[in-house]
Parts: structure tokens; sequence; C-alpha cells
């Protein structure tokens, strides 16, 4: 049966690919990329000579079709983007429920998600967390969307661009005050990987402070609206726990 994969990549580290995922590469008859000469230059590095085609935001519903006819006729297809998993702040849904639709079979191969690399680094306890992606780029769009998000419990984590980056922190401090903390990670798996964390208003001034942190990509980690405390339990609860323990049969 004809299969799509659904292929994650590195997301700046050429080698966090998996072994699954470069078997897969090299075995489809076609890759899907959103940009052939990005996903080219990861398929070389790994002696992997497949056939590219593009699919990107703007072409996904035309070039679903060819991918359905390539299926259609006994080929198997892997889609990717420029960097982490496809679908996830980037095109492949629309492909993917194509696919679906026609019965096809689809197939996940995990790996790379800048999201999820920044959370699992960050040290954050809060079990929760609301996966954003870009907020709007207009600031007032940008500051509904943040107070839309105030009263959420969770972690709130966002994507931003360098040029933005120093605006929506702004946006951020003006919504929730100066004192949420907030973790930057930057560079994620490269040369100038950063994990910054401080309140929102000491992340803004160091950012600030300094143009080379302004550069490269970003993930954004914003405490929830309630302390973390609910998640440690204190040494009041746990003297109390233990009285009450006690009086148990
Ligand atoms: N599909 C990708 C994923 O699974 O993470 C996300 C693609 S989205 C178009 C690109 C954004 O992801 C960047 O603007 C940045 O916010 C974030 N990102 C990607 N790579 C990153 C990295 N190495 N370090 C930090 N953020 C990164």
């Amino acid at each position: 049966k004809s299969t799509l994969y659904v292929v994650a990549t590195p997301i700046g580290n050429i080698n966090d690919i998996s072994l699954r995922a470069l078997d897969i590469l090299a075995k489809v008859d076609v890759v899907a990329a959103e940009h052939p000469q990005v996903s080219r230059h990861l398929l070389t590095t790994h002696s992997i000579s497949t056939k590219l085609i593009s699919l990107h935001q703007h072409n996904e519903t035309i070039v679903a079709n060819k991918v359905l006819a390539l299926l259609d006729s006994g080929k198997n297809v892997a889609l990717v983007t420029d960097a982490g998993t496809p679908g996830i702040s980037d095109p492949g849904a629309i492909l993917v429920q194509r696919v679906r639709a026609q019965g096809y079979a689809i197939n996940p191969i995990p790996g790379a998600n800048a999201a999820i690399c920044a959370l699992s680094a960050s040290g954050i306890i809060n079990p929760h967390f609301l996966f954003y992606g870009f907020l709007p780029t207009k600031t007032g769009l940008r500051k509904r969307a943040l107070i839309e998000l105030k009263p959420q419990l969770c972690t709130l984590i966002f994507y931003e661009a360098p040029h933005r980056i120093l605006e929506s922190i702004a946006d951020m401090v003006e919504v929730f005050g100066p004192q949420r903390e907030l973790t930057i990670a930057r560079e994620l798996t490269k040369l100038f990987e950063t994990i910054h964390a401080g309140t929102l208003e000491e992340v803004f001034s160091w950012l600030q402070a300094d143009t080379h942190q302004q550069k490269g990509e970003f993930v954004l980690l914003l405490s929830g609206a309630e302390t973390m405390d609910k998640y440690v339990i204190s040494e009041q609860a746990k003297h109390t726990l233990k009285c009450l323990l006690i009086e148990l049969p």
C-alpha cells in the first residue's frame, strides 16, 4: 500500500535525525519539501539522492494533487519541511488531510521540534503547556491574542522571529506585568544556543542590552497565570500531612 511518511528533520544540528528517518528518505520515490534546496543539503550530507519536489504554504493544495497522483501510481512519498516536524507551524496538514481522505497510509517519523526541545531543557515544573506558535505580527492583534491568553494556567509556548523578538516581549510585559517568568530558548542545537530565564522585565533588559542575543531563532516559554507553588509541597503542607497520617487507622 502506498504511504505518505511525515518525517521530522533537524532544527539546527544536522545529525539530529533518526536512523529510521534517513532510511525512509532514502527509500521513498519522492520527497516533498518546503524548500528543496534546504532539504537537498540535508539529504546530500547523509548521502541520499532521492528526487525532491516543492511543497510550501502557497502551493500545498495544488501539490497535494501531485502527491495523490504519485500515491495512486504505487509510489511512496515523504513530506519534510525546512526544520523540525511538518505540520507544526509549518505546512503539511492539508496534504495529510487529503491523503487520509483517499485512504492511503500515513506514517509519522518523529524527531526534532523546537517547542518540545526548549521545554525539555527549561526546567519548568508545570506539566501543562499550550503551544501557540507564532503570535500575530501586528502589535494590536498581538496584544489582543496575549490578553486572551492571560488567564491560562499552563505554560505558554511561542515561536518568534528575530526582528519581532523585542516588541513581542515588550507587549508581554505590558499585558502580563513585569513579574511573570519567561524562558528564552535561542538557536537550539546550534553554535550560539542560549537558554536564559528570568522575569519578563529582566529578560527584556537582558535582550535589549545585547544585540547578539536578538539574532537567530527563538522559542519563548512564558509561565502560566498561577505560580508553580501548587506543584511543590510546602513544608507546612508536609507537616499537616504528617499529622493527619498519624491519625489514620
Ligand atoms: N516545524 C518546526 C518545529 O517542529 O519546531 C517549526 C517551524 S517554524 C516555521 C520556525 C520557528 O521555529 C522559528 O521561527 C523559531 O521560532 C522556531 N525554531 C526553529 N528552530 C529553532 C531553533 N533551532 N532554536 C530556537 N527556535 C527554533
